[in-house]
């Protein structure tokens, strides 16, 4: 495996027309995201020998059985999230980090917890080597990590079978919550808005693949 953390310009060219494509074709028309997501180097999660992959609207394998999200998926659901400077936000699968760099890109104060060993301990190295420095947690996320709660979001990047009454409860008033929701060949993405301490408004959106959120709330 080689990981190099070099921005050509083979790669520079096909991350602006990643994000033209995004927001000409696939309908993503928040501004901050879109400048985050040409900031950030998709191609840095990457081996070299797969870079021209690396600004393709399609998942990848990430290793360990997992995949990094399609740009248009973290697009859409960092889009939904709504994002203002300084939210603190819960992500629920680290992964290899991407999302949860344009996340920080965005001026989100991130706490995310990955359950996989391996993933966690590469992606808390290489997030704050090259400059996204975020709180990074081992375990099951599908509880949610209630020390550090309330939240203003939380985003889960992995598909579950329901939406975790635990996760909800760690929301501020006003915050929002967006999981794929459904089995684990399709899920929905649901988006679930506090608007007081006992009222939630949920909307079902469009149709997505994730990998499983395993775990105590999950599959
Ligand atoms: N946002 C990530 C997507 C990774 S795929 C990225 O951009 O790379 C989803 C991740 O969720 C996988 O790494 C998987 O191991 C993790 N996951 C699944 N169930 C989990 C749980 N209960 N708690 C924490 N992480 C979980």
């Amino acid at each position: 495996m080689a990981y190099k953390f070099i921005d050509n310009y083979r790669e520079k060219g096909a991350r602006k027309k990643l994000v033209k494509e995004l927001a000409e074709k696939k309908g993503i028309t928040d501004t901050n995201v879109l400048a985050a997501m040409a900031k950030v180097k998709r191609h840095y999660f990457f081996d070299e020998t797969f870079w021209a992959q690396a600004y393709l609207d399609k998942a990848f394998p990430i290793g360990d059985g997992q995949t990094i999200s399609t740009p248009y998926t973290v697009a859409y659901q960092s889009q939904l999230l709504h994002i203002k400077k300084g939210d603190k936000i819960l992500e629920i699968g680290t992964g290899c980090g991407y999302q949860t760099c344009i996340l920080i890109e965005m001026g989100a104060q991130v706490y995310t917890i990955e359950r996989q060993e391996a993933l966690f301990n590469r992606t808390k190295k290489v997030l704050p080597y090259i400059g996204y420095n975020a709180h990074f947690f081992l375990g099951d996320g599908s509880k949610g990590i209630a020390e550090h709660a309330p939240y203003d979001k939380i985003i889960v990047t992995a598909g579950a079978p329901l939406v975790p009454e635990i996760l909800v409860k760690q929301l501020k008033i006003g915050g929002i919550l967006v999981i794929p929701v459904g089995d684990t060949k399709q899920q929905k993405m649901v988006t679930v808005l506090r608007v007081s301490e006992n009222d939630f408004e949920k909307f079902v959106l469009d149709a997505f693949k994730f990998v499983p959120l395993l775990g105590e709330q999950a599959w």
